[in-house]
């Protein structure tokens, strides 16, 4: 069991320089920058040493890509030390994530309450673990009331997006860990919408935290990757083993993709949910709207949560067209910038339109209950001037 890997950055250092340095591993070369190691496999210097490694490999030795990788390692030390857990896993995308958290944990007769609104690819996941015998429950997850109703003694684990897609509810980490913790529920929080930057799930209870990275970690759009973040035991135990052997690894070269996009990802997010809180107050009273929606305007149910949980509103708003579904779609097709696509998180604007992309798959009744009304659409700010993407938005709006 080879000793702790050297990493060229001090664990006492804030998150911007974690995200520069942490868990960097340089070959015997020396390389600055962080090497692709591109590579399924490793050689050993004997059958021993083959024979060693698989009864119990250390953290810097590796055997095959599928259970880990160096230039993943760094990628997943990285993300550990920007989240604050012992550990972290990183897998193929985001979805890959969700499904090796939720099912490394559950196993048939388990109790799971989630929140309802839910990104749909997150809801397949747990109709998935109905199917294999675990009890689901949905909750409001902005009803503190209806969790406590729903969380009993044995729940084996809670699950929410702490801000949800695309309707964008807050839902409270500590509350929600407290009430799960009391019953022996783990919690689980999809942080995607609130970003590594303002995220403090962990030291608000959260047991696992999940990203997308394909999202504001790589911030250009470019590859798909997800990420477990969780104690050593659990992530070692319980996620690794489900990961590995069923085929969820990330490629290295996304790894590098990643660990790129995090060296830049504080001053990327923070301009984005500046730029958004200036689009959101720029839009409040636009005639063609019926409502503007940003956790960072005084108006949103969880505004005072969101600025206590995250400290900022985030990189996404909600807006409702007043025409509904065709002058949303003419909005759309008049914008000169934002451009319509379903990715967020992106160094680009995007406009996304649910009801008919994202969520087209939900019934009227479940999209009317998370809000999803045919003038809905979600906005995910940019790094462009702001005072453009204002000046789109209006152009598009008014016609
Ligand atoms: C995008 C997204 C996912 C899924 O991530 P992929 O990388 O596309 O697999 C899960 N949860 C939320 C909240 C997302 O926005």
């Amino acid at each position: 069991m080879a000793g702790k890997p050297k990493t060229p950055c001090p664990d006492d250092v804030h998150p911007r320089t974690a995200a520069v340095h942490h868990g960097t591993r340089r070959s015997q070369y020396g390389e600055m920058s962080e090497a692709i190691f591109m590579t399924q496999g490793f050689v050993y210097d004997s059958a021993e040493q083959a024979e060693a490694r698989f009864l119990e490999s250390g953290p810097d030795e590796f055997i095959y890509a599928r259970y880990g990788n160096p230039t993943s390692r760094m990628f997943e030390d990285r993300m550990s030390a920007l989240e604050g857990t012992e550990d972290a896993f990183a897998t193929a995308s985001g979805m890959a994530a969700v499904n090796g958290a939720l099912f490394s944990i559950c196993a048939p007769g388990d109790h799971v309450v989630a929140a309802r609104a839910l990104f749909g690819s997150c809801i397949y996941v747990l109709d998935l673990l109905a199917k294999f015998g675990v009890e689901v429950t949905y909750v409001d997850g902005t009803d503190l009331d209806q969790w406590a109703g729903a969380i009993r003694q044995g729940t084996r684990a809670v699950f929410f997006e702490s801000v949800s897609n695309p309707g964008l509810e807050v839902t409270d980490i500590k509350a929600v860990a407290e009430l799960a913790h009391a019953a022996g529920a783990m919690v689980v929080v999809d942080n995607v919408f609130a970003t590594p930057v303002f995220s403090r799930a962990v030291e608000l209870g959260a047991d696992v935290v999940v990203y997308s990275a394909t999202k504001h970690i790589d911030g250009g759009g470019r590859a798909l990757a997800g990420v477990i973040c969780g104690t050593r035991d659990f992530i070692r135990k319980t996620v690794e083993p489900y990961v590995k052997h069923t085929g969820g690894a990330i490629s290295p070269f996304h790894s590098w993709i990643m660990l790129n996009g995090l060296t830049t990802m504080d001053l990327r997010v923070r301009a984005q949910a500046d730029t958004a809180d200036k689009v959101a107050r720029a839009m409040q009273g636009n005639p063609h709207l019926s409502r503007v929606v940003y956790p960072g305007l005084a108006d949103h149910p969880q505004h005072e949560l969101a600025m206590r949980q995250m400290g900022a509103g985030g990189t996404m708003i909600a807006l409702e067209v007043a025409g509904g579904k065709d002058d949303a779609f003419a909005a759309l097709n008049r914008l000169r910038i934002v451009k319509i696509s379903n990715n967020l998180g992106d160094a680009k604007s995007i406009v996304t339109h649910p009801a008919t992309t994202t969520h087209q798959r939900l019934s009227d009744e479940a999209k009317a209950t998370l809000g999803i009304s045919p003038g809905l659409l979600r906005l995910s700010i940019g790094l462009e001037d702001p005072r453009d993407l204002i000046a789109d938005l209006t152009q598009a709006l008014a016609g």
